[in-house]
């Protein structure tokens, strides 16, 4: 078993008091390391250190700098891939095969932050005076980042890559359950040219996230996770008036239309759902049919439910693994209690027992049917594999149910007619809309919620933006005096 430390200022240092907590193998129930719990004090000393760095020089690094440090992450990524998906698995849990895609998207992410850095630019604007007139864009400073344990070191990148592009400096906090991938790939941050301070990295619970959030001298928060800890995140960041991007899942449904290609349709609602054991902030958990195919897709899509592999995530069969923790197995299973006095169950509703399945955190796949839009398991995150099924009639039902919810922050529609569609592309209150698939994601593309799902966009461009401030300088060309007086 590994005893970890947490990287502050380019040093690898335990908390203060010397307290450590347990990091368990979702799949065995089993301790496999320990990491510091850090103290306001620890935090404090993390974000003094960004501040060091961002003033004492990285403010200042040139734009190809920056990006050459970031495509030596990405490389130093891929190197590392196979022992770093491993760990991923077995600290998440989640099948072998997905840590890889994640951290393959992880070593892209900054590859695409690298090519950014040095297209960042200003603008130069036609005032009507003999004058230059310059928006530029400058870092914010100091950010403080806060990850969620669904895609550990996947929604590290999406927030370190894009703050490295801009020219911050950060402190960042992996969530309790996942900090080992983030804390291994840490090692590297000096070897491909990270000055020290500039990234930190600080384990925790989330008394150790709200003290950066509530630190005097952090400048911007970006955090990912449940909406209720983003409102206290929120409340918190008034008090200093930071700037805040959250990214706080949803209640995504996902719509097909009697036109749909039918094989396609059956595997796009159990994979909008069902991947990484359900645990996904996008996850299509509202599985909206049109009644002249709902009982046909119903019964199809529970046949090949039936056929989920369950099994540790180091198994290349395993289609899915054991849900992340002992605490998010109990949220899961009271909801399918929940569940079976609201609707009907199709599939599964409990949790999975078996060989190899006992000791570990695993959950059955489950599908719940006739589901009244208004019922708890179609209004409330779940973040497990549990897919309500609802009926419609039409297109016009179907964006009723669709829009009926907080949440905003994906959804799918599924059809042969383009038209039909793109209309329901355009009402669908969602930042992120799929036609015909569910869930690919792409660094080029913005991610982030419309209503409660969130504040700001992550990737893309938009991802460097939300760590830059925009500075006004007005350059006085008229040699003569303003002549006021
Ligand atoms: P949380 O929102 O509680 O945690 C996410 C991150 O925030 C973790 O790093 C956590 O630390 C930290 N945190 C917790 N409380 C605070 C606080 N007051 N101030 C600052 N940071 C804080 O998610 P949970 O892990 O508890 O999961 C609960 C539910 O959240 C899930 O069932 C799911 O519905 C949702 N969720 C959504 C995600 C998404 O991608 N949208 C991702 C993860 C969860 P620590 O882990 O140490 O508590």
């Amino acid at each position: 078993m590994t005893t970890y430390e947490m990287l502050i200022g380019g040093e690898w240092t335990k908390a203060s008091p010397r307290k450590t907590f347990d990091v368990f193998d979702p799949a065995t129930g089993k301790v496999i390391a320990k990491v510091p719990e850090a103290s306001p004090a620890d935090v404090d000393r993390a974000v003094k250190a960004a501040r060091a760095a961002f003033d004492g020089g990285w403010r200042d690094a040139t734009a190809q700098e920056r990006g050459r440090i970031l495509f030596r992450l990405a490389q130093k990524m891929r190197d590392e891939l196979p022992r770093l998906a491993e760990l991923e698995t077995r600290n998440s849990g989640k099948p072998i095969v997905e840590s890889e895609y994640d951290l393959t998207d992880v070593a892209t992410c900054f590859e695409y932050y690298g090519g950014l850095a040095t297209k960042l630019h200003g603008e130069v604007l036609p005032v009507p005076d003999n004058a230059v007139s310059l928006a530029l864009r400058e870092p914010l400073g100091v950010a403080g980042q806060i990850i969620p344990w669904n895609y550990p070191l996947l929604m590290a990148a999406w927030k370190l890559a894009p703050a490295i592009c801009a020219g911050c400096s950060m402190v960042i906090k992996p969530a309790e359950q996942t900090p080992l991938s983030l804390l291994e790939f840490a090692r590297f941050f000096e070897e491909c040219g990270l000055p020290k301070g500039v990234v930190n990295v600080v384990t925790g619970f989330g008394p150790t996230g709200a003290a950066l959030v509530a630190h005097g001298d952090v400048d911007k928060v970006a955090f990912t996770g449940s909406m209720e800890v983003g409102k206290i995140i929120m409340k918190s960041a008034a008090a200093t008036l930071k700037k805040v991007s959250l990214e706080l899942g949803g209640k995504s449904p996902n719509i097909f239309f009697a036109d749909a290609d039918f094989e396609a349709a059956v595997d796009g609602a159990l994979f909008g759902v069902f991947i990484n054991q359900g645990e996904v902030c996008s996850a299509g958990s509202r599985v909206l049919i049109q009644r002249p195919i709902y009982k046909k897709m119903l019964d199809a899509m529970v046949e090949k439910a039936r056929t989920i592999k369950l099994g540790s995530g180091l198994d290349r069969e395993t289609k899915m693994g054991p849900v992340v923790s002992k605490e998010q197995m109990a949220r899961i299973l009271k909801y399918q209690r929940i569940g079976k006095g609201e609707a009907k169950v199709a599939v599964g509703g409990g949790r999975a027992t078996g060989k190899g399945l006992d000791k570990g955190y695993f959950v059955q796949p489950t599908i719940f049917y006739d589901v009244n839009n208004s019922a708890r398991i179609a209004r409330e995150e779940i973040f497990g594999p549990v897919m309500s099924v609802i009926p419609f009639d039409d297109e016009a039902e179907a964006l009723k149910i669709a829009n009926d919810t907080p949440y905003g922050l994906a959804a799918a529609v599924w059809s042969r007619d383009i038209f039909k569609c793109f209309r329901v592309v355009k009402r669908l209150q969602a930042g992120i809309v799929w036609v015909n698939h569910m869930q690919p994601t792409y660094v080029e593309a913005p991610w982030g919620g419309y209503k409660m799902s969130g504040v700001g966009r992550e990737l893309g461009p938009w991802g460097a933006e939300e760590y830059m401030q925009i500075k006004q300088v007005h350059i006085n060309l008229n040699e003569s005096p303003i002549g006021w007086y």
